[in-house]
Protein backbone atom coordinates (compact mmCIF):
# COMPACT_ATOMS: atom_id res chain seq x y z
CA UNK A 1 0.00 0.00 0.00
CA UNK A 2 1.74 3.58 -1.18
CA UNK A 3 0.02 6.88 -0.54
CA UNK A 4 -2.09 7.14 -3.37
CA UNK A 5 -4.19 3.65 -2.38
CA UNK A 6 -4.34 5.64 0.95
CA UNK A 7 -5.64 8.87 -1.18
CA UNK A 8 -8.45 5.93 -2.26
CA UNK A 9 -8.66 4.00 0.99
CA UNK A 10 -9.14 6.66 3.23
CA UNK A 11 -12.49 8.12 1.19
CA UNK A 12 -13.40 4.57 1.32
CA UNK A 13 -12.98 4.74 5.15
CA UNK A 14 -14.72 8.22 5.32
CA UNK A 15 -17.54 6.65 3.88
CA UNK A 16 -17.78 3.42 5.96
CA UNK A 17 -17.21 5.63 9.05
CA UNK A 18 -20.56 7.82 7.54
CA UNK A 19 -22.00 4.43 7.34
CA UNK A 20 -21.44 2.99 10.80
CA UNK A 21 -22.58 6.72 12.72
CA UNK A 22 -25.45 6.13 10.88
CA UNK A 23 -27.10 2.84 11.57
CA UNK A 24 -25.35 3.28 15.25
CA UNK A 25 -29.22 3.90 17.10
CA UNK A 26 -30.12 0.25 15.36
CA UNK A 27 -26.83 -1.47 16.93
CA UNK A 28 -26.76 -3.11 20.71
CA UNK A 29 -24.56 -0.54 22.77
CA UNK A 30 -22.53 -2.85 24.17
CA UNK A 31 -20.93 -5.70 22.28
CA UNK A 32 -21.96 -9.63 23.04
CA UNK A 33 -19.31 -10.39 25.31
CA UNK A 34 -18.02 -14.17 24.40
CA UNK A 35 -14.14 -14.66 25.13
CA UNK A 36 -12.27 -15.08 22.05
CA UNK A 37 -15.03 -14.10 19.56
CA UNK A 38 -12.79 -12.17 17.92
CA UNK A 39 -9.75 -13.73 18.19
CA UNK A 40 -10.35 -17.06 16.92
CA UNK A 41 -10.85 -15.19 13.83
CA UNK A 42 -7.50 -13.77 13.20
CA UNK A 43 -4.69 -16.10 12.24
CA UNK A 44 -2.06 -16.86 14.75
CA UNK A 45 0.90 -15.34 13.29
CA UNK A 46 1.57 -12.05 10.88
CA UNK A 47 1.47 -13.03 7.06
CA UNK A 48 4.92 -13.13 5.50
CA UNK A 49 3.82 -11.61 2.10
CA UNK A 50 1.80 -9.05 1.23
CA UNK A 51 -1.93 -8.97 1.16
CA UNK A 52 -3.94 -6.68 -0.55
CA UNK A 53 -5.88 -3.79 1.15
CA UNK A 54 -9.23 -4.84 -0.13
CA UNK A 55 -8.90 -8.34 1.81
CA UNK A 56 -7.70 -6.45 4.69
CA UNK A 57 -11.05 -4.04 4.30
CA UNK A 58 -13.04 -6.59 4.40
CA UNK A 59 -11.78 -8.79 6.97
CA UNK A 60 -12.08 -5.13 9.14
CA UNK A 61 -15.85 -4.82 8.52
CA UNK A 62 -16.41 -8.51 8.54
CA UNK A 63 -14.65 -8.69 12.34
CA UNK A 64 -14.01 -5.63 14.13
CA UNK A 65 -17.52 -4.06 14.29
CA UNK A 66 -19.14 -6.90 15.79
CA UNK A 67 -16.22 -6.37 18.68
CA UNK A 68 -17.60 -3.40 19.26
CA UNK A 69 -18.87 -1.57 22.49
CA UNK A 70 -19.96 1.75 20.43
CA UNK A 71 -19.16 4.73 22.99
CA UNK A 72 -20.38 7.18 19.93
CA UNK A 73 -24.12 5.61 19.96
CA UNK A 74 -26.31 8.01 21.51
CA UNK A 75 -28.13 5.55 24.10
CA UNK A 76 -24.24 4.88 25.87
CA UNK A 77 -25.13 6.21 29.51
CA UNK A 78 -22.49 3.72 30.89
CA UNK A 79 -18.90 5.07 33.22
CA UNK A 80 -18.64 8.40 31.60
CA UNK A 81 -18.85 9.21 27.80
CA UNK A 82 -15.66 9.39 25.88
CA UNK A 83 -17.00 12.07 23.01
CA UNK A 84 -16.13 12.09 19.38
CA UNK A 85 -17.15 15.72 17.59
CA UNK A 86 -17.36 15.08 13.88
CA UNK A 87 -14.93 18.15 14.16
CA UNK A 88 -12.39 16.52 16.21
CA UNK A 89 -12.91 13.13 14.12
CA UNK A 90 -11.04 15.22 11.51
CA UNK A 91 -9.11 16.95 13.04
CA UNK A 92 -7.51 13.56 14.03
CA UNK A 93 -7.76 12.33 10.37
CA UNK A 94 -5.49 15.51 9.79
CA UNK A 95 -3.16 14.81 12.64
CA UNK A 96 -2.72 11.65 11.33
CA UNK A 97 -1.62 12.66 8.15
CA UNK A 98 1.24 14.69 8.88
CA UNK A 99 2.18 12.09 11.90
CA UNK A 100 4.03 14.59 13.77
CA UNK A 101 5.80 14.09 17.45
CA UNK A 102 5.30 17.57 19.10
CA UNK A 103 8.37 16.26 22.00
CA UNK A 104 9.64 20.12 21.39
CA UNK A 105 8.83 22.96 20.03
CA UNK A 106 11.48 22.56 17.42
CA UNK A 107 9.76 19.31 16.24
CA UNK A 108 6.81 20.87 15.17
CA UNK A 109 6.03 24.74 16.55
CA UNK A 110 2.59 24.43 15.64
CA UNK A 111 1.83 21.45 17.49
CA UNK A 112 3.15 23.48 20.35
CA UNK A 113 1.37 27.22 19.97
CA UNK A 114 -1.64 25.61 19.19
CA UNK A 115 -1.47 23.59 22.63
CA UNK A 116 -0.95 26.73 23.86
CA UNK A 117 -3.15 28.48 22.62
CA UNK A 118 -5.82 25.92 23.42
CA UNK A 119 -5.18 25.74 26.84
CA UNK A 120 -5.50 29.78 27.19
CA UNK A 121 -9.27 29.68 25.55
CA UNK A 122 -10.58 26.68 27.81
CA UNK A 123 -8.94 28.41 30.84
CA UNK A 124 -10.97 31.39 29.98
CA UNK A 125 -13.56 29.50 29.23
CA UNK A 126 -13.80 27.40 32.13
CA UNK A 127 -13.38 30.75 33.81
CA UNK A 128 -10.00 30.26 35.61
CA UNK A 129 -7.91 33.35 36.35
CA UNK A 130 -5.08 34.81 34.00
CA UNK A 131 -2.29 32.79 36.00
CA UNK A 132 -3.22 29.28 34.81
CA UNK A 133 -1.16 28.15 32.09
CA UNK A 134 -0.67 24.24 31.30
CA UNK A 135 -0.41 21.17 29.22
CA UNK A 136 -2.36 18.29 27.32
CA UNK A 137 -1.69 14.75 28.65
CA UNK A 138 -2.97 11.55 27.30
CA UNK A 139 -5.13 10.47 30.02
CA UNK A 140 -6.21 12.05 34.07
CA UNK A 141 -4.12 9.18 35.23
CA UNK A 142 -1.13 10.55 33.89
CA UNK A 143 -2.13 14.01 35.12
CA UNK A 144 -2.60 13.21 38.51
CA UNK A 145 0.48 11.19 38.80
CA UNK A 146 2.62 14.23 37.03
CA UNK A 147 0.72 16.42 40.01
CA UNK A 148 1.95 13.78 42.97
CA UNK A 149 5.27 13.24 41.56
CA UNK A 150 5.49 16.95 41.81
CA UNK A 151 4.18 17.30 45.26
CA UNK A 152 6.92 15.05 46.01
CA UNK A 153 9.53 16.42 44.92
CA UNK A 154 8.24 19.50 46.70
CA UNK A 155 7.90 18.10 49.58
CA UNK A 156 11.61 16.33 49.79
CA UNK A 157 13.16 19.37 48.49
CA UNK A 158 14.07 17.81 44.99
CA UNK A 159 15.51 15.16 47.05
CA UNK A 160 13.79 12.29 45.92
CA UNK A 161 14.62 11.99 42.11
CA UNK A 162 17.89 12.30 42.89
CA UNK A 163 18.81 10.32 45.87
CA UNK A 164 15.44 8.25 46.35
CA UNK A 165 13.36 7.97 48.56
CA UNK A 166 14.81 5.48 51.00
CA UNK A 167 14.96 6.65 54.84
CA UNK A 168 12.78 9.42 54.66
CA UNK A 169 9.77 9.79 56.93
CA UNK A 170 6.99 8.78 55.27
CA UNK A 171 5.55 11.32 52.69
CA UNK A 172 1.81 12.00 53.21
CA UNK A 173 -0.99 12.25 50.54
CA UNK A 174 -4.66 13.11 51.74
CA UNK A 175 -7.96 12.43 49.35
CA UNK A 176 -11.34 11.28 50.32
CA UNK A 177 -12.90 7.46 49.48
CA UNK A 178 -14.93 9.52 46.34
CA UNK A 179 -11.90 10.13 44.68
CA UNK A 180 -10.62 8.32 41.29
CA UNK A 181 -8.46 5.30 41.97
CA UNK A 182 -6.01 6.89 39.10
CA UNK A 183 -4.90 8.44 42.78
CA UNK A 184 -4.18 5.04 44.30
CA UNK A 185 -2.39 3.91 41.17
CA UNK A 186 -0.11 7.61 41.55
CA UNK A 187 0.69 6.97 44.53
CA UNK A 188 2.05 3.58 44.07
CA UNK A 189 4.00 4.45 40.81
CA UNK A 190 5.38 7.15 42.87
CA UNK A 191 6.89 5.20 45.17
CA UNK A 192 4.42 6.92 47.84
CA UNK A 193 2.79 3.72 49.08
CA UNK A 194 -0.72 3.06 49.17
CA UNK A 195 -0.64 3.40 53.06
CA UNK A 196 0.66 6.88 52.39
CA UNK A 197 -2.43 7.60 50.74
CA UNK A 198 -4.92 8.86 53.80
CA UNK A 199 -8.63 8.81 52.99
CA UNK A 200 -10.47 11.65 54.79
CA UNK A 201 -13.36 11.01 55.90
CA UNK A 202 -16.77 12.76 53.90
CA UNK A 203 -19.73 14.37 55.32
CA UNK A 204 -22.90 13.74 54.42
CA UNK A 205 -22.65 14.85 50.53
CA UNK A 206 -20.03 12.74 50.46
CA UNK A 207 -17.79 15.54 50.37
CA UNK A 208 -14.25 15.77 52.19
CA UNK A 209 -14.42 17.02 55.87
CA UNK A 210 -12.14 19.85 55.88
CA UNK A 211 -11.89 19.19 59.67
CA UNK A 212 -11.03 15.72 59.45
CA UNK A 213 -8.51 16.83 56.64
CA UNK A 214 -6.75 19.08 59.20
CA UNK A 215 -6.70 16.89 61.89
CA UNK A 216 -5.18 13.77 59.74
CA UNK A 217 -2.51 16.41 58.64
CA UNK A 218 -2.03 17.70 61.93
CA UNK A 219 -1.46 14.06 63.28
CA UNK A 220 1.06 13.02 60.84
CA UNK A 221 2.79 16.11 61.34
CA UNK A 222 2.65 14.59 65.13
CA UNK A 223 3.85 11.41 64.31
CA UNK A 224 7.50 13.19 62.59
CA UNK A 225 5.87 12.12 58.82
CA UNK A 226 5.98 14.78 55.78
CA UNK A 227 2.34 15.89 54.62
CA UNK A 228 3.38 16.38 51.04
CA UNK A 229 -0.44 16.85 49.24
CA UNK A 230 -4.02 16.94 49.13
CA UNK A 231 -5.63 15.75 45.60
CA UNK A 232 -9.65 16.65 45.52
CA UNK A 233 -12.21 15.41 43.86
CA UNK A 234 -14.73 17.74 41.66
CA UNK A 235 -17.09 15.48 40.30
CA UNK A 236 -16.13 11.85 41.21
CA UNK A 237 -16.73 8.78 39.23
CA UNK A 238 -18.89 6.94 40.96
CA UNK A 239 -21.91 8.88 42.03
CA UNK A 240 -20.64 12.37 41.00
CA UNK A 241 -19.22 13.60 44.22
CA UNK A 242 -17.48 17.25 44.57
CA UNK A 243 -15.54 17.65 47.96
CA UNK A 244 -15.70 21.00 49.51
CA UNK A 245 -13.32 22.89 47.44
CA UNK A 246 -12.66 26.43 49.24
CA UNK A 247 -12.88 25.32 52.35
CA UNK A 248 -10.42 22.13 52.30
CA UNK A 249 -7.53 24.23 49.83
CA UNK A 250 -7.93 26.76 53.06
CA UNK A 251 -6.81 23.78 55.44
CA UNK A 252 -4.14 22.81 52.60
CA UNK A 253 -2.44 26.05 52.77
CA UNK A 254 -2.33 27.05 56.43
CA UNK A 255 -0.10 23.88 56.34
CA UNK A 256 1.58 24.96 53.03
CA UNK A 257 0.31 22.26 51.11
CA UNK A 258 0.25 22.09 47.25
CA UNK A 259 -3.61 21.00 46.22
CA UNK A 260 -4.24 19.09 42.95
CA UNK A 261 -7.86 19.01 41.99
CA UNK A 262 -9.18 15.90 40.27
CA UNK A 263 -12.66 17.41 37.21
CA UNK A 264 -12.18 14.99 34.95
CA UNK A 265 -15.61 14.59 34.03
CA UNK A 266 -17.14 17.73 35.27
CA UNK A 267 -14.66 19.71 34.21
CA UNK A 268 -16.06 20.05 31.22
CA UNK A 269 -19.20 21.39 32.94
CA UNK A 270 -17.55 24.80 34.10
CA UNK A 271 -18.03 26.49 30.65
CA UNK A 272 -21.60 27.08 32.46
CA UNK A 273 -21.22 29.47 34.83
CA UNK A 274 -24.18 28.11 36.62
CA UNK A 275 -22.26 25.21 37.50
CA UNK A 276 -18.96 26.88 38.94
CA UNK A 277 -20.50 26.92 42.28
CA UNK A 278 -20.02 23.28 42.43
CA UNK A 279 -16.20 23.85 42.66
CA UNK A 280 -15.99 27.34 44.15
CA UNK A 281 -12.54 27.78 45.34
CA UNK A 282 -11.19 26.31 43.03
CA UNK A 283 -8.86 29.25 41.85
CA UNK A 284 -6.96 28.38 44.72
CA UNK A 285 -5.68 24.70 43.39
CA UNK A 286 -1.99 24.13 42.18
CA UNK A 287 -2.76 21.50 39.60
CA UNK A 288 -6.42 20.70 38.24
CA UNK A 289 -7.13 18.15 35.16
CA UNK A 290 -10.02 17.74 33.00
CA UNK A 291 -10.42 15.45 30.01
CA UNK A 292 -12.11 17.06 27.04
CA UNK A 293 -12.64 13.75 25.77
CA UNK A 294 -14.92 12.95 28.32
CA UNK A 295 -17.54 15.38 28.16
CA UNK A 296 -16.17 18.15 25.50
CA UNK A 297 -16.70 16.46 22.40
CA UNK A 298 -12.17 16.31 21.70
CA UNK A 299 -11.92 12.72 21.21
CA UNK A 300 -9.97 10.22 23.46
CA UNK A 301 -7.08 10.97 24.07
CA UNK A 302 -7.17 14.49 25.26
CA UNK A 303 -6.84 15.49 28.84
CA UNK A 304 -6.01 18.86 30.17
CA UNK A 305 -3.64 20.00 33.10
CA UNK A 306 -3.81 23.27 34.40
CA UNK A 307 -0.71 24.90 36.34
CA UNK A 308 -0.67 27.58 38.34
CA UNK A 309 3.27 27.44 38.14
CA UNK A 310 4.62 25.15 36.12
CA UNK A 311 8.18 25.68 37.11
CA UNK A 312 7.68 22.22 40.40
CA UNK A 313 6.46 20.35 37.54
CA UNK A 314 9.18 20.85 35.34
CA UNK A 315 11.71 20.32 37.70
CA UNK A 316 10.64 17.62 38.90
CA UNK A 317 9.76 15.86 35.09
CA UNK A 318 12.37 18.27 32.46
CA UNK A 319 15.16 15.89 32.03
CA UNK A 320 17.25 17.54 29.12
CA UNK A 321 20.37 15.07 28.12
CA UNK A 322 22.19 16.71 24.78
CA UNK A 323 20.51 15.19 22.08
CA UNK A 324 17.20 17.24 23.37
CA UNK A 325 18.92 20.69 23.76
CA UNK A 326 17.70 23.00 21.74
CA UNK A 327 20.69 25.63 21.36
CA UNK A 328 19.40 29.60 21.86
CA UNK A 329 16.19 28.63 22.02
CA UNK A 330 15.19 29.40 25.81
CA UNK A 331 12.29 31.38 24.46
CA UNK A 332 10.15 28.44 23.54
CA UNK A 333 8.58 25.82 25.72
CA UNK A 334 9.37 22.03 25.13
CA UNK A 335 6.51 20.60 26.66
CA UNK A 336 7.80 16.83 27.34
CA UNK A 337 9.57 18.47 30.36
CA UNK A 338 6.01 19.08 31.36
CA UNK A 339 5.09 15.11 31.14
CA UNK A 340 5.62 11.93 31.74
CA UNK A 341 6.49 10.63 28.25
CA UNK A 342 8.73 12.30 25.68
CA UNK A 343 7.19 11.92 22.88
CA UNK A 344 3.51 13.85 21.84
CA UNK A 345 0.78 13.28 19.68
CA UNK A 346 -0.93 16.52 17.91
CA UNK A 347 -3.84 16.36 20.33
CA UNK A 348 -4.69 20.30 20.25
CA UNK A 349 -5.76 20.23 16.90
CA UNK A 350 -8.60 18.03 17.75
CA UNK A 351 -9.83 21.22 20.40
CA UNK A 352 -9.20 23.98 17.80
CA UNK A 353 -11.48 22.50 15.49
CA UNK A 354 -14.14 21.10 17.91
CA UNK A 355 -14.59 24.85 19.61
CA UNK A 356 -14.59 26.47 16.71
CA UNK A 357 -17.03 24.35 15.09
CA UNK A 358 -19.75 24.08 17.45
CA UNK A 359 -18.64 27.54 19.44
CA UNK A 360 -18.76 27.69 22.95
CA UNK A 361 -22.13 28.10 23.18
CA UNK A 362 -22.94 24.47 21.20
CA UNK A 363 -21.16 23.10 23.59
CA UNK A 364 -22.89 24.80 26.76
CA UNK A 365 -26.44 23.72 25.04
CA UNK A 366 -25.11 20.57 24.61
CA UNK A 367 -24.06 20.38 28.11
CA UNK A 368 -27.24 22.17 29.71
CA UNK A 369 -29.47 19.56 27.98
CA UNK A 370 -27.71 17.02 29.59
CA UNK A 371 -28.63 17.50 32.72
CA UNK A 372 -32.07 18.45 32.41
CA UNK A 373 -32.55 15.36 30.80
CA UNK A 374 -30.89 13.04 33.54
CA UNK A 375 -33.25 14.70 35.86
CA UNK A 376 -35.92 14.29 33.44
CA UNK A 377 -35.25 10.75 33.68
CA UNK A 378 -34.41 9.96 37.48
CA UNK A 379 -37.47 11.97 37.92
CA UNK A 380 -39.10 9.25 35.63
CA UNK A 381 -37.41 6.24 36.86
CA UNK A 382 -38.50 7.54 40.37
CA UNK A 383 -42.28 6.95 39.44
CA UNK A 384 -41.58 3.20 38.63
CA UNK A 385 -42.77 1.08 41.69
CA UNK A 386 -40.09 -0.80 43.47
CA UNK A 387 -37.12 1.70 42.15
CA UNK A 388 -35.40 3.55 44.16
CA UNK A 389 -33.02 6.72 43.31
CA UNK A 390 -30.20 6.38 45.32
CA UNK A 391 -28.16 9.38 44.16
CA UNK A 392 -30.09 12.74 43.19
CA UNK A 393 -28.14 13.86 39.73
CA UNK A 394 -25.02 15.24 40.39
CA UNK A 395 -24.49 17.77 36.91
CA UNK A 396 -25.95 14.60 34.42
CA UNK A 397 -24.89 11.71 37.09
CA UNK A 398 -27.48 9.70 39.64
CA UNK A 399 -27.95 6.12 40.62
CA UNK A 400 -30.60 3.97 41.53
CA UNK A 401 -31.59 0.40 42.86
CA UNK A 402 -34.59 -1.88 43.45
CA UNK A 403 -35.04 -3.66 46.45
CA UNK A 404 -32.21 -6.36 47.30
CA UNK A 405 -29.03 -6.49 45.41
CA UNK A 406 -29.94 -9.95 43.31
CA UNK A 407 -32.88 -7.76 41.86
CA UNK A 408 -30.68 -4.77 40.75
CA UNK A 409 -27.95 -7.11 39.31
CA UNK A 410 -30.57 -9.26 37.21
CA UNK A 411 -32.05 -5.93 35.80
CA UNK A 412 -28.74 -4.67 34.67
CA UNK A 413 -27.71 -7.66 33.09
CA UNK A 414 -31.25 -7.59 31.61
CA UNK A 415 -30.66 -4.12 30.14
CA UNK A 416 -27.48 -4.58 28.76
CA UNK A 417 -28.11 -8.08 26.97
CA UNK A 418 -31.77 -6.04 25.43
CA UNK A 419 -29.27 -3.45 24.36
CA UNK A 420 -31.21 -0.55 23.13
CA UNK A 421 -29.33 1.38 26.21
CA UNK A 422 -25.94 1.04 28.26
CA UNK A 423 -25.88 1.32 32.58
CA UNK A 424 -23.04 -0.01 34.50
CA UNK A 425 -22.89 -0.33 37.99
CA UNK A 426 -21.06 1.10 41.08
CA UNK A 427 -20.61 0.25 44.89
CA UNK A 428 -22.45 3.57 47.18
CA UNK A 429 -22.78 2.93 51.24
CA UNK A 430 -21.74 -0.90 50.57
CA UNK A 431 -24.89 -1.22 48.27
CA UNK A 432 -24.72 -2.72 44.29
CA UNK A 433 -26.72 0.66 42.57
CA UNK A 434 -27.09 0.76 39.00
CA UNK A 435 -25.43 4.29 37.24
CA UNK A 436 -26.82 6.96 35.07
CA UNK A 437 -24.61 9.01 33.44
CA UNK A 438 -26.34 11.42 30.48
CA UNK A 439 -23.45 13.11 28.64
CA UNK A 440 -23.40 11.11 24.92
CA UNK A 441 -22.38 14.31 22.19
CA UNK A 442 -25.37 13.39 20.02
CA UNK A 443 -27.86 11.99 22.08
CA UNK A 444 -31.44 13.57 22.14
CA UNK A 445 -34.09 13.31 24.70
CA UNK A 446 -36.26 10.86 23.36
CA UNK A 447 -32.42 8.38 23.55
CA UNK A 448 -32.48 9.37 27.49
CA UNK A 449 -35.84 8.99 28.04
CA UNK A 450 -35.41 5.56 26.25
CA UNK A 451 -34.14 4.85 30.20
CA UNK A 452 -37.04 4.93 32.35
CA UNK A 453 -38.95 2.96 28.89
CA UNK A 454 -36.07 0.17 29.19
CA UNK A 455 -36.50 -0.49 32.73
CA UNK A 456 -40.06 -0.33 33.15
CA UNK A 457 -40.27 -2.98 29.72
CA UNK A 458 -38.15 -5.30 31.75
CA UNK A 459 -39.84 -4.82 34.92
CA UNK A 460 -43.22 -5.62 33.83
C1 LIG B 1 -12.33 9.18 34.10
C2 LIG B 1 -11.75 9.71 35.35
C3 LIG B 1 -10.39 9.58 35.62
C4 LIG B 1 -9.45 8.79 34.74
O1 LIG B 1 -9.38 9.33 33.48
P1 LIG B 1 -8.35 8.78 32.39
O2 LIG B 1 -8.21 9.95 31.47
O3 LIG B 1 -9.01 7.61 31.77
O4 LIG B 1 -7.09 8.42 33.07
C5 LIG B 1 -9.90 10.18 36.76
N1 LIG B 1 -10.70 10.85 37.60
C6 LIG B 1 -12.03 10.98 37.38
C7 LIG B 1 -12.87 11.75 38.34
C8 LIG B 1 -12.59 10.41 36.25
O5 LIG B 1 -13.91 10.55 36.02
Amino acid sequence: MNHDDLRIWSKHAADWAHGYHAGLRDQPVRAPLIPGAISRQLPQQAPEAAEPIETIFADFERIVPPGITHWQHPRFFAYFPANASPASMLAEQLANAMAAQGMLWQTSPAVTEVEQVMITWLRDALGLPADFTGTIHDSATTATLSAILTMREQATDFAGNIAGLTGMPALRFYASAQTHSSVDKAVRVAGIGQNNLVKIATDSHYSMDPQALEQAISADKAAGMIPAGVILCAGGTSIGAFDRIADCIAVAKSHGLPVHVDAAWAGSAMICPEFRSLWAGVEGADSIVFNPHKWLGAQFDCAIQFLRDPTPQVKTLGLRPSYLETAGREEVVNFNEWTVPLGRRFRALKLWFTLRAYGLEGLRSRIRNHVTWANEAAQALAALPGVTITTAPSLSLFSFALETQAETESLLNRINDDGRIYLTQTRHDDAYVIRVQVGQFDCTRDDVMMIPQVVADLMA
